[in-house]
């Protein structure tokens, strides 16, 4: 059996241990991941019961000390991620409420609505804010919609009719385009003949897009008026391991994927050298000859 307790301890009440910088930020949503994916890891194993206590302060439910009044919120990141149900932000990263400020969107994809939300949390709770992270996920649908268009075109006249669906596939198209030539120069022209070719083209194209979209708003964020700029990272969760990382990116430790998130490259030929990289990682390769 498994429990999830959310438990108030009043000395150590979260309020007092905000992350200090960026760096603090990372490492608390990198360590809450872990948490969240080890208490799962255990599952086959156990036969008793496993508790996991995640810490929370009741002020953020609204229990002040003045009745009726709205506790304040004050978020520690603000979290891009793609609408996915299976996916829920808060959860893997064993967070609790007025921790995250998450803003979800098929494909995790950039637009006006998107970007005004996370405009309006850099202005407005920049005190508490440290950190902008990007979040993609393996077997993404908007990914795959997007890559499904990209191998037979004709597939673009499901989505003729809606211009909003339209717009977040003609994002990601552009990414798997990108996915599709690293592919090939990492294992040649035929590639797109091997068996696994969608599925590989799926994986580096939800990383490549998690990066585009980080590498972008930290350069909106740059250009926001009157604000010291937010380190923006980005990461992508696998459905199957429970863990955010980037694939190629880290080292594994024991036999099992490490938890991290990484800075967006900063330029094309950063860009280039991430795309090589995600498209000759042994699981990549494993992939491409998967039946
Ligand atoms: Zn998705």
């Amino acid at each position: 059996m498994f429990e999830i307790v959310f438990r108030y301890d009043a000395e150590r009440c979260r309020a007092t241990h905000m992350p200090a910088c960026a760096a603090d930020a990372c490492r608390r949503l990198e360590d809450g991941n872990r948490d969240f994916a080890h208490l799962f890891d255990t599952v086959p194993l156990v036969r008793g019961s496993v508790r996991r206590l995640v810490p929370f302060d009741p002020r953020d439910l609204g229990f002040t000390e003045i009745e009726g009044m709205a506790p304040k919120q004050h978020p520690f990141a603000i979290v891009l991620g793609c609408s996915d149900a299976r996916v829920p932000t808060e959860l893997i990263f064993n967070k609790w409420c007025n921790e995250l400020f998450v803003v979800r969107v098929a494909g995790n994809v950039l637009g006006a609505d998107t970007l005004g939300s996370i405009d309006y949390a850099v202005s407005q709770l920049r005190e508490s804010v440290k950190l902008m992270v990007v979040l993609g996920h393996s077997g993404c649908g908007a990914v795959t919609a997007a890559v499904d268009v990209f191998l037979k075109p004709a597939q673009y006249l499901a989505f003729a009719t809606s211009h909003p669906l339209r717009t977040i596939i003609d994002r990601v198209v552009v990414v798997v385009r990108g996915a599709a030539r690293a592919l090939e120069l990492a294992h040649g022209a035929d590639v797109s003949h091997q068996v696994g070719y969608r599925r590989a083209l799926i994986e580096i194209t939800v990383a490549m897009n998690a990066a585009l979209t980080a590498h972008t708003l930290a350069q909106e964020l740059r250009r926001s008026p009157g604000t010291a700029p937010i380190a923006t990272v980005y990461g992508v969760y696998d459905l199957a391991t429970r863990r955010v990382n980037v694939p190629g990116m880290v080292q594994t430790s024991g036999g099992e994927a490490e938890v991290s998130l990484q800075a967006p490259p900063a330029d094309i030929d950063a860009f280039a050298a991430l795309a090589r990289r995600l498209a000759g990682t042994d699981g990549v390769r494993m992939v491409l000859a998967a039946a």
